[in-house]
């Protein structure tokens, strides 16, 4: 179906084809859903809540929960206050969620909703003990990574409270990840015996077990109690520069919790800087059972490195991730050759080319608010062996015959990745797992039939 697409490359400002992001709001909504018994509510037009609904249900294959303003032509001329004002009321009294998180539209934003006022005058419909918060989240700025990061700054912003008394725990922010990394960080935590809090933490939400009954607010996510009392740990450790580091200045900011930025820890380096980092927290020994994963991995990457060293990748998609993933393969002996992320701002390329520069990698080409239409053309003049990435790269892969290893969100068209970890010790193995099975597979497709081996 890309068959068409040119080789020859034109500076484009203004458009985007197939852009290596999704819209705000969608993140903005699955960081919400890390909140236990939160309702997330779009404020806009209904078909923008179906959309975001959608795409988090074909991602994560469950019903996602989520409310919205209904915008019709009275709301675009006069403000959608009036309809905030009603949802806030009925969401209440029919759906009883501990929370409601709201986000802004493309919409919304376009007219100059002010939801901070909206947001006090609501206030007399909502029940003692419960909450409405907001974020701002107009589409045509960030990307759902920036989303997510704006709605976990705001429950902070609304509801973490420093009352004096240190609660003896450390904050993780997560990131953009899927529940099944949301578990494992989890595990990890508790094998370090770290007191703390996941925030957000879709696990257990987005990954629910079937039990035949119907739960509106499934029994994980971070609770809001805990969310208060984040402003009382002694440390925040944020995973990821984009998705979570906003989150983390801000708790620091109001409620003085001292923070450390930390990249999503994909791949071995990634997670040693992690496993290190508790270990100063504990000051005890890293348990055995973290160095056995540690060395399996290390076995792994030492068995499989002839069919790594030397292949060409192409990384894309969200920030934090395709960062750490580009450090991941360079630590297989492979070479990035395409870095890119369609999330804006020069943070992305700075960051990358630090992970470049510090092992001495050249001629890759990254970028930052980029599209896959460049990314194939680029391809086109020269391949690669490997592309990593979401759903939207399955057209080049096709296209190009290069074998895909989905990673990243959204993915569209794969059932059960988001029950498995790609972080951590554990989950770098996973990615070796499913890395070298995509090599593999594409020599045996491919090979002359007296290169064709049992044994690889
Ligand atoms: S209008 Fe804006 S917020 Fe709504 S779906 Fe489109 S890009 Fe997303």
């Amino acid at each position: 179906m890309l068959d068409l697409t040119t080789n020859e490359s034109v500076e484009r400002k203004a458009l985007r084809i197939n852009p290596a992001k999704t819209c705000q709001p969608i993140g903005a909504m699955y960081a919400a859903l890390g909140v236990h018994a939160c309702l997330p509510h779009s404020h806009g037009s209904q078909g923008c809540c179906a959309f975001h609904r959608m795409q988090l249900t074909r991602n994560y294959k469950e019903p996602v929960m989520a409310s919205t303003s209904s915008f019709t032509e009275g709301a675009c001329v006069f403000g959608g206050g009036a309809n905030l004002k009603t949802a806030v009321k009925n969401i209440f009294q029919l759906y009883a969620p501990e929370i409601i998180a709201v986000h802004t539209t493309c919409l919304s934003e376009t007219i100059g909703d002010d939801l901070k006022t909206m947001i006090t005058q609501v206030q007399p419909d909502v029940p003692a003990g419960k909450h409405v918060i907001h974020t701002n989240t107009p589409s045509y700025v960030g990307s759902h990574v920036t989303g997510f990061s704006n709605m976990v700054k705001s429950f902070v912003s609304y509801l973490s409270v420093n009352s004096g008394e240190e609660n003896g725990k450390v904050n993780v922010l997560p990131g953009f990840v899927d529940p099944g990394d949301m578990r494992e960080l989890k595990r990890i935590l508790s094998v370090m015996e770290i007191n703390n809090t996941l925030f957000p933490d879709t696990s257990g939400v987005l990954d629910a077990p079937m039990t035949g009954t119907f739960e509106m607010y499934p029994a994980g996510g971070t609770t809001v109690k805990e969310i208060i009392d984040a402003g009382n740990s002694k440390l925040t450790i944020a995973l990821g520069t984009f998705s979570a580091e906003a989150a983390a200045i801000e708790l620091e900011k109001k409620c003085k919790v001292p923070m450390k930025t930390l990249s999503t820890p994909i791949g071995i380096e990634a997670t040693d800087r992690l496993i290190s980092e508790l270990a100063l927290i504990t000051h005890k020994a890293v348990p055995y059972s973290i160095e056995e994963e540690r060395g399996q991995l290390v076995d792994l990457m030492l068995d499989s490195q002839a069919y790594f060293n030397g292949k060409k990748v192409a990384i894309y998609g969200d920030p934090d991730i395709v960062a750490s993933l580009t450090e991941f393969v360079i630590s297989l002996g492979m070479i990035p050759k395409y870095v890119i992320s369609g999330t804006p701002g020069d943070a992305f390329k700075k960051e990358v080319d630090t992970i470049l520069s510090e092992n001495e990698v050249e001629g890759t080409i990254v970028k930052g608010a980029a599209d896959l239409f460049e990314l194939h053309q680029w391809i086109k003049n020269e391949s690669v062996d490997l592309l990593i990435g979401n759903t939207h790269g399955k057209f080049i892969a096709r296209a190009e015959d290069i074998p895909l290893v989905r990673v990243g969100f959204p993915i569209l068209d794969r059932y059960a990745h988001q029950l498995f970890p790609i972080v951590g010790y554990k989950g770098a193995i996973r990615l070796i797992e499913m890395m070298s099975n995509a090599l593999l597979d594409k020599i045996d497709r491919t090979c002359p039939e007296e290169d064709f081996e049992l044994v690889m």
